[in-house]
């Protein structure tokens, strides 16, 4: 692959410049301008073929996911994104490709301020690497540390779409709608995020389903958690299973939904509740932090409700970035 001719393809779909960019791509490195007293938050996720997407997936939504995957890292610290790197393996040159998963990227790019800065591609099995830039007040990091005993627990948007739309799609049945966005183009809740900063204790993104991200904050707050399945919030495709074993397996451990998974204070319920009406988003109180080490779910007749095991696991697990 000829990575000059790429990259330059790609800079030119993608925007690449701003006041706060000194040099960008095309040089050895890139330098940017951070205000002063400025934090930078960085954050990086690789998306492989095969492991995080299937062959042969489409490369404009694949160009919106890479960047979208990064920026709900940074939502989840409750920073604003500036800038990006990528990292392309690709196993062959193709024109078509790069044009599709630029325009993908680009349009993300434009929607959240993100200029790319630097890059590099070269001949591999498909690969995609992001490493994202932002910056925020100093102190202001959302952590996952930062969860207290009795606080609740919140997620926002639904739960579940995204793996229900691989099964699906593994299954060779079409999706469409509301279902394929979920897993294709999922939106990172970067105003959400920042709206979260001085509110919520302990903050993360569902990447690998609410159960395992809720035990990394559970894990790094030094707690345990009890989670009400029965609250977790579903999709209209999702209330339609009728199957309640498998829809709440879905919800808990499907994975790559980025939504935002957080803690606060029961006093600062309405806050919250003024938060999601101000950016329409939905926000739900889905369970509350407890003493222990573990986070356990609640059915509605008061039993442990344990999820089951499904295929998908494969295709929807990440490395928990
Ligand atoms: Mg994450």
């Amino acid at each position: 692959v000829p990575e000059f001719s790429l990259i330059r393809r790609l800079a030119s779909l993608v925007p690449t410049s701003g006041a706060d960019i000194e040099c960008s791509i095309g040089d050895d490195g890139a330098v940017l301008c951070p205000d002063s007293g400025e934090r930078l938050v960085v954050a990086t996720d690789t998306l492989n073929e095969g492991t995080h997407f299937l062959p042969g997936a489409d490369a404009g939504a694949l160009g919106h996911k890479a960047l979208a995957v990064n920026l709900s890292d940074l939502a989840a610290m409750g920073a604003s994104p500036r800038w990006a790197l990528l990292n392309l393996s690709l196993p062959r040159e193709d024109a078509a490709w790069i044009e599709a998963f630029g325009s993908g990227f680009a349009g993300l790019a434009e929607r959240t301020g993100v200029r790319l800065v630097g890059g590099d591609t070269c001949a591999g099995p498909l690969s995609l690497v992001v490493t994202v830039l932002g910056t925020q007040e100093p102190g202001r990091s959302l952590r996952r540390d930062g969860a207290r005993p009795g606080d609740d627990v919140w997620v926002s948007g639904c739960l579940g779409d995204a793996a229900l739309a691989l099964e699906r799609r593994l299954a060779g049945r079409p999706v469409e709608g509301r279902l394929a966005e979920a897993l294709d183009a999922p939106e990172p809740r970067l105003a959400l995020g920042r709206r979260l900063v001085g509110v919520a204790g302990a903050c993360i993104d569902v990447s690998d389903g609410l159960l395992a991200d809720l035990g990394h904050i559970a894990t790094a707050s030094g707690l345990g958690a009890v989670l009400t399945v029965a609250d977790l919030p579903a999709s209209p495709a999702l209330a339609a299973l009728e199957d309640d074993t498998r829809r709440w397996s879905l919800q808990l451990c499907g994975g790559d939904d980025y939504e935002l998974c957080f803690t606060a204070p029961v006093a600062q319920r309405d806050t919250i509740r003024g938060i999601a009406r101000d950016i329409d988003l939905r926000l739900t109180r889905v369970g509350s932090m407890e003493q222990g080490a573990a986070v356990r779910c609640r059915a509605p007749d008061g039993a442990a409700f344990r999820p089951a095991r499904r295929a998908w696991e494969h295709f929807a697990g990440s490395d928990g970035g």
